[in-house]
């Protein structure tokens, strides 16, 4: 049995490692369910235990989302961004391999946020000994999101990263919260989400996500006509769609593609 903390289940030994005084990493994308997943960490993690890590999505991602994240952290956490070091973007990156990711190949999450914040928890916990070397490592998924997620585990030993002398556990802190609940834990905490909700998106992260619905590519694409020129302009170049349906952009989204001769960083006209 898991006793209940302002509004998540907390494992016993996720309790007692706290009371320890293990470091408690949130991953946060800027979007809704990391910022109510922070507001609610921060309610029964000490302050000095908390750290907040954010792998920056550069020209993909929505703007003004590390700007949000800074502005509804607790004060007294640490932000640490976490970059590739290959200094290459999401769109670098697809260019290079001449395809998109995939639902099933989800290189995209590896190599832009998973790998970078890895590493940089790693960095952290060997620069501040005083946490004895054991972390756990919080994310928002929630099991309302997809099957897949359903699926997972919320407190989790993780083999690949507790290593030498490190002790890693992974835990999804609002696994089990709705949506509903997690607009309302962060109105209820006098904070708004990111502006991009407002204007209809339904997720954050990458303003064109392999996963996103049909809606949401057709909002972001009215709100950021350049980079959706970008992205059809990619999918032309390399013959290969954003979408694992195989439909081009332009075909979901009801909006026409760039002129042919439309410089790639232009606004479309
Ligand atoms: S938001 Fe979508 S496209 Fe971007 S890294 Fe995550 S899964 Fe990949």
């Amino acid at each position: 049995m898991t006793r209940r903390d302002a509004g998540i289940h907390v494992p016993p030994e996720c309790r007692d490692m706290i009371r320890a005084g293990t470091l408690v990493a949130i991953s946060t994308s800027g979007g809704k369910d990391s910022q109510a997943m922070t507001i609610l960490l921060s309610r029964i993690v000490p302050r000095d235990q908390l750290l907040a890590v954010h792998a920056p999505l550069e020209d993909v991602e929505w703007p003004g989302t590390i700007e949000h994240i800074e502005a509804t952290l607790p004060g007294g956490v640490p932000l640490i961004l976490a970059h590739v070091t290959s200094g290459k973007t999401l769109l670098d990156r697809i260019e290079e391999r001449g395809r998109f990711p995939s639902p099933g190949v989800r290189w995209c999450t590896s190599d832009q946020k998973r790998g970078p914040i890895e590493r940089e928890l790693r960095r952290f916990l060997k620069a501040n000994p005083r946490f004895g070397d054991r972390i756990v490592s919080a994310m928002g998924m929630r099991a309302e999101e997809s099957p897949a997620r359903a699926r997972k585990t919320p407190w989790k030993f993780s083999e690949r990263n507790s290593r030498a002398g490190r002790t890693w556990f992974d835990w999804l802190p609002i696994h089990d919260l709705t949506e509903g609940q997690v607009f309302d834990v962060i109105r209820d905490a006098g904070q708004a989400p990111h502006p991009a909700y407002a204007m209809g998106m339904s997720r954050l992260s990458c303003v064109f996500c392999i996963m996103a619905s049909r809606a949401d590519l057709r909002t972001a694409a009215l709100l950021q006509p350049q980079l959706y020129a970008r992205y059809c302009a990619l999918e032309r170049r390399i013959g290969h769609t954003l979408s694992p349906s195989g439909a081009p952009l332009p075909e979901l989204t009801g909006i026409p593609m760039p002129r042919p001769d439309l410089p790639v960083d232009a606004p479309l006209p």
